[in-house]
């Protein structure tokens, strides 16, 4: 199969195409029309395989997750996708893996009518970019510069399952119902799409967990030059982790554990309220887990008592 039948075949008609897509894939540039008021938020991901997937991660897998992490950064902005592009770099013209790749991809695509508009097919080892593209209200953004002191801290779903999901595959764990959990937790984050649309009416501030809760965390704290308090006992924790812990929670791993791509956010007292009914409104899980402090530290108490918890560093490519 050559590149132009890989692009014809499985990349051409991926998605139905929105309305605000004028031109498509097959020319030099998609001709986009955004809609007028609003700003773009734009967003790019890579993924290794290796590096942010087990080599042995399935191609459904793979496209699931190229898209969700890139979603996620758009939630994380409460802005609403609209708009990707995908480079990917194959070692080979693997028609049954481009498809079941697609399949994946596609189902996100479908899920938040999402329109692919172009891309670039190379070889070479595997790898797979995405930019995305979304819409959000000016001056409705959520950034990571926002946090002000006497705010709650919020998070979306549960908190680290994808960490145990990774080292169940890595040390070939049994499978069993909690742990096949976790590993599809890894395998297919859910994007907090929603959440995030709904946030701008009541928060200012959010970053998405890729790194881990403390990491990300302070990376609020570091931008809005603040600090938090952390209550243990709030985090939410899936049913799956609670019985892998048997009730002993691992602190240091559950809040250093990546790749959960839920949403931390910040409330005001005044607003809390009203955020937690809208979200239960609309069936979304969401735990009000500390406070933003004047200091300059994030410090973690366990039912009031303090424990000496540091953030792992966020993963650094480079680091030796
Ligand atoms: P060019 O030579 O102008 O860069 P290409 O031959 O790379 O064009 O691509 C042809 C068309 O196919 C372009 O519209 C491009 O956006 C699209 N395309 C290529 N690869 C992908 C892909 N993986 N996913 C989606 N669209 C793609
Ligand atoms: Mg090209």
């Amino acid at each position: 199969m050559s590149e132009f039948d890989l692009i014809d075949q499985y990349f051409k008609h991926a998605a139905t195409l929105r309305d605000d897509v004028k031109l498509d894939i097959g020319d030099d540039c998609a001709l986009l029309a955004p809609p007028p008021g609003k700003q773009l938020a734009v967003s790019t991901d890579t993924l290794i395989s290796g590096v942010h997937f087990p080599e042995n991660t399935s191609a459904y897998d793979i496209g699931y997750k190229s898209l969700a992490v890139n979603l996620s950064d758009i939630a994380a902005m409460g802005a609403q996708p609209a708009w990707v592009s995908l480079a990917i770099s194959l070692p080979a013209a693997d028609q049954s893996w481009v498809k079941a790749f697609m399949q994946g991809f596609g189902c996100l695509l479908d899920r938040y009518n999402v329109s692919l508009i172009g891309g670039d097919t190379t070889r070479g080892s595997l790898s797979i970019t995405v930019n995305i593209i979304g819409f959000v209200d000016t001056e409705k953004s959520l950034k990571r510069n926002q946090a002000k002191p006497g705010d709650i801290i919020c998070v979306t779903g549960t908190i680290g399952d994808a960490r145990l999901g990774l080292e169940a595959i890595l040390n070939n764990y049994p499978i069993n119902p909690d742990i096949q959990y976790c590993i599809d937790r890894l395998n297919q984050p859910s994007p907090a799409i929603e959440a995030g649309m709904l946030l701008p009416q009541y928060s200012q501030c959010a970053i998405d967990l890729s790194d881990g809760l403390l990491a990300d965390l302070q990376h609020i704290c570091t931008a809005s030059d603040c600090g938090a308090r952390l209550n243990l006992e709030a985090i939410p924790l899936s049913n799956a982790l609670r019985s892998y812990y048997s009730d002993k929670p691992a602190w240091d791993l559950i809040l250093n554990a990546g790749d959960d791509y839920e949403l931390c956010f910040t409330c005001s007292k005044n607003n809390i309220e009203t955020l937690r009914d809208d979200f239960a409104n609309n069936d979304l899980a969401v735990s009000c887990i500390g406070e933003i402090t004047t200091g300059n530290e994030i410090e973690c108490y366990l039912n009031d008592t303090l424990l000496k918890l540091a953030p792992e560093k966020g993963y650094d490519h480079f680091a030796k």
